[in-house]
């Protein structure tokens, strides 16, 4: 499953093919037939991330809210006229510009009235310019569960996953069995204003990258990651390698069904 970054993304190169386009909306597939009958021939107003959610909204007050779930995936071309059929759930196409979607857990077209509902159901997104995050401080700070897992709790922490959990943790010196009532204010603070920082530019570059300039490979000279993540990361996958600050071992365990990485003599508190 993608992280947030990716996610809002697609939204942009949604709302950058269609935005303002009388739009086809169709279900090849036949499982989203009835929602697409509902917005085929409508205009495209823009479409929204927050976290691992998708709202696309369409000038009828209607929108289609997605979640790509772990097979979800979308394709984006040039032309009306896509050549494959096989499997997909939407289709959305204008004059110039197609988008498709196969594959996704969910995909509903929803009233402005539930996806307000829906959006205040999802936890704060640090890539959303309007998030609050008091929203998450409120939650972390009276928990018991460490912060390695209420880092991927979507209704703390929206469109964190596995890589930006276990990197801004690094970068903080953070152990990810700290339990969230002992989590300062300030290390809060910074795990936020740092999640706002990475993710953003994870939007910009559309990769994850988390390593300052003194660890990285030419600063170094240390050969550059290679890993279909791309993008240089302290931890994530690292398990066994040497730790860029301290030289120790990486280390991976199972978090709540998830492998968290970490450096056990850099995250101490
Ligand atoms: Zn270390």
């Amino acid at each position: 499953m993608p992280e947030g970054h990716v996610v809002h993304r697609q939204a942009r190169a949604l709302t950058r093919a269609f935005k303002n386009e009388r739009v086809r909306v169709t279900s090849p597939q036949g499982r989203f037939a009835a929602g697409a009958k509902v917005l085929d021939g409508k205009t495209f107003a823009k479409a929204e991330a927050r976290g691992k959610h998708l709202f696309i909204g369409f000038d009828n007050r209607r929108w289609i809210h997605i979640h790509l779930g772990l097979y979800g995936k979308w394709q984006f071309g040039k032309g009306t006229e896509p050549d494959d059929n096989g499997l997909i759930r939407l289709r959305i196409t204008s004059e110039t510009n197609f988008a498709q979607l196969r594959g996704p857990s969910v995909c509903e077209v929803i009233t402005d009235d539930e996806m307000a509902t829906a959006i205040t159901r999802i936890g704060p997104d640090p890539i959303h310019k309007g998030a609050d995050p008091v929203r998450a401080w409120d939650r972390v700070h009276r928990s018991a569960a460490p912060i390695g897992a209420l880092l991927m709790d979507q209704k703390i922490f929206a469109g964190v996953g596995n890589i930006y959990r276990a990197e801004v943790l690094f970068r903080h010196q953070i152990s990810p069995f700290t339990h969230g009532r002992v989590i300062s204010n300030e290390q809060f603070d910074a795990i936020w204003s740092d999640l706002v920082f990475l993710m953003t530019l994870g939007v910009k570059n559309g990769r994850i990258d988390t390593v300052r300039a003194v660890h990285l490979p030419e600063a170094m000279g240390r050969e550059p990651r290679v890993d279909r993540h791309g993008g240089e990361v302290y931890v994530y996958r690292r398990e066994g390698m040497k730790c860029f600050v301290c030289g120790a071992k990486i280390k991976m365990a199972d978090m709540q069904g998830r492998k968290l990485y970490w450096c056990a003599k850099c995250q101490v508190g």
